[in-house]
């Protein structure tokens, strides 16, 4: 499979820059904040997959608790990825299948929760029809080890096509649709919402959703290093419950609300972006879990992704 990174050529300032930037940062040492509240500290991309994380801190705040979270913002997946793996953060809003290589590597990273379901979309130019359309054409995806790439694999599986028909790229999500809009690339798939502004920005159409290429699908987990749910159990118990309970709570109004907030997106972006995604069940079940590993498999992401067991602390 061809997969190059062309950041160089677009020179992506925002891969380059490491954008690490704390949202009402009041962390201090050993997870106790000036103020003695205790902290769980969690990376995230400013996507709307991180919605849950998001109003989790929203909630928490506003009720005064005693644990409380502080958000911080990466530029990149593999910058997020190292943050996590060396245990900078407690924990991340994260591409599952990286966690799941992490954790293949012997890194102590566990899923505790989805991200959301659904919510990716393919987004390609005007002129391409149909799955078929893409033989021989540029095709963006954000990494390797995601759920993206495996819904272009999905995608070119319904016509008869494999990955080995397209020209594969890997390319920061915000770089997309000016990829898209330039020609440089002939379609995407990455999380929202860079799917629907190239919509709103009319220099891409939704080919296909996740919805009709995968139903339920997974795409980023809530990832927890080990050592932080060793040292801290009951912390990490009651982050996990809260922010399943936000999942559940969270109306496309408040979403909305959250998403200009965090994300710094107008209304008409998140509406579209909005209607494709859910953050209402986001258990980890080992039905869903299995789903994902079958894809990966076959699509070649791992020959041999974690078991349910060793990957997936459901019970938090
Ligand atoms: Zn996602």
């Amino acid at each position: 499979m061809k997969i190059k990174p062309i950041y160089t050529i677009l020179a992506s300032s925002f891969l380059l820059i490491a954008t690490t930037l704390s949202l009402g940062c009041n962390g201090g040492q050993n997870g106790v904040g000036a103020d003695g509240k205790r902290i769980v500290k969690i990376a995230y991309l400013p996507i709307t997959h991180a919605l849950p994380v998001f109003e989790t801190k929203e909630e928490l705040e506003a009720a005064d608790d005693e644990l409380q979270v502080e958000l911080v913002k990466y530029g990149s997946w593999p910058e997020l990825m190292d943050a996590l793996n060396t245990g900078r953060v407690d924990g991340a809003s994260v591409l599952v299948e990286m966690a799941m290589l992490a954790r293949q590597n012997g890194i102590g990273v566990s899923a505790v929760a989805l991200g959301h379901k659904d919510g990716n979309v393919v987004i390609s130019s005007e002129t391409i029809a149909s799955p078929n359309d893409l033989k021989g054409k540029t095709f963006a995806i954000p990494h390797r080890q995601s759920s993206h790439h495996i819904l272009l694999n999905e995608a070119l599986k319904r016509v008869g096509l494999t990955i080995k028909d397209v020209d594969v790229v890997e390319l920061a999500p915000p770089e997309m649709p000016s990829a898209l809009a330039s020609g440089q690339i002939d379609g995407y798939c990455v999380a929202e919402p860079f799917g629907a502004k190239a919509v709103l920005l009319n220099v891409g159409k939704p080919l296909l959703t996740s919805e009709e290429l995968w139903e339920d699908s997974l795409c980023c987990a809530l990832v927890l290093n080990d050592k932080f749910i060793e040292k801290r159990p009951e912390d990490a118990k009651k982050f996990v419950a809260s922010y399943k309970a936000a999942g559940k709570s969270l109306s496309k109004e408040r979403a909305k609300e959250i998403g200009k907030k965090y994300l710094e997106q107008d209304d008409a972006v998140l509406e579209t972006s909005l209607q494709w995604i859910s953050y209402d069940d986001l258990d980890v079940t080992p039905e869903i879990y299995a789903s994902l590993v079958e894809r990966v498999k076959e699509y070649g992401l791992s020959e041999n992704p974690p078991s349910y067991d060793d990957f997936v602390k459901g019970s938090l």
